[in-house]
């Protein structure tokens, strides 16, 4: 079984570098792969309320009788919460579906810069931190001026940026705000959401050398420019086949074909102006 390496946060609480995402996998068949996942060796699962299956993913959890400290399990708080006293509630309700006592990284979901209380909501999220019921918090889909303003109106600096990031949308700059302010990049949507990227020739080629699938390319080269990665699969083979890329490494000349591939082109909407559900 692979072993994960973790990555220390900027309070020092470790996290795998790769875990299992969740999004669009109905509550029933998140329990079933939550648990093979955890069967697989994943001990990080990326969750959030919006994709309404904390319960399932819950489930999984406790029948897997994996100790609670092995386990880093993240949840995000949804739009229409956003605001000091909701997103208390919101945590509340979170950790209840989830069947727990405390998240490991619990993130705003997007900025949401329309609604303004992004600030007020992380806010109560430095509550939930002080009270000892998040071990992190953090965001997603966070640009740098939204960052900027929680650095300067907040006390705690976000752990992490959880943000569309896979070869064809690189993020170098937002990587780099980043880096200078010690906030881990969290890459969604790792593998492109299985479109175009896995059969892009340069990264075929990349697989076909080092006798490994596109996704283990992709998500090798994540995890080399120090990306935490959150792949998704449903599918049993792939759940296996995407933890399994910590013996091999790809060279200067693989990562260089790959850096070329930028094409700053999202899949997912822009955090700019994103306000579904708000
Ligand atoms: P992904 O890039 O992980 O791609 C998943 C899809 O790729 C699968 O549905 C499948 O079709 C395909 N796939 C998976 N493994 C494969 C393999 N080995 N070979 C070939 N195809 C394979 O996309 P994602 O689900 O969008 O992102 C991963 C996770 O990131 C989500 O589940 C969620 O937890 C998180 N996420 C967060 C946000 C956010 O706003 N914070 C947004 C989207 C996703």
């Amino acid at each position: 079984m692979s072993k994960v390496p973790s990555i220390s946060l900027n309070n020092g609480v470790a996290m795998p570098q790769l875990g299992f995402g969740v999004w669009q996998v109905p509550d029933d068949e998140a329990t079933k792969a939550v648990g093979l996942a955890l069967e697989a060796g994943y001990r990080s699962i990326d969750t959030a309320a919006i994709y309404e299956n904390e319960e399932g993913t819950g489930r999984a959890v406790a029948a897997s009788g994996i100790p609670r400290e092995e386990l880093f399990i993240t949840t995000k708080l949804w739009n229409s919460e956003q605001g000091y006293d909701s997103t208390l509630r919101a945590f509340d309700a979170s950790l209840d579906r989830l069947g727990l006592d405390h998240i490991d990284l619990y993130l705003i979901h997007w900025p949401v810069p329309s609604k303004g209380v992004y600030v007020d909501t992380y806010k109560a999220f430095e509550k939930i931190y002080a009270d000892g019921r998040a071990r992190a918090i953090g965001v997603s889909n966070f640009l740098p001026e939204h960052l900027t303003r929680l650095i300067e109106e907040t006390s705690i600096v976000p752990a992490a940026n959880q943000i569309e990031l896979h070869p064809q949308l690189q993020q170098a700059e937002l990587r780099a705000f980043h880096a200078q302010h010690g906030i881990k990049t969290e890459a969604w949507s790792p593998l492109g959401q299985g479109r175009g990227l896995l059969e892009v020739p340069t990264v075929v080629a990349i697989a076909q050398k080092h006798e490994r699938t596109p996704a283990q390319v992709v998500l090798r080269w994540h995890l080399q420019i120090g990306n935490v990665v959150i792949p998704k699969s449903v599918t049993p083979s792939r759940i296996r086949e995407n933890i399994d890329v910590f013996g091999f490494e790809l060279d200067d000349e693989d990562m260089s074909a790959l850096a070329v591939l930028d094409e700053g082109k999202r899949l997912g909407p822009n955090p700019a102006t994103f306000d579904y559900g708000a």
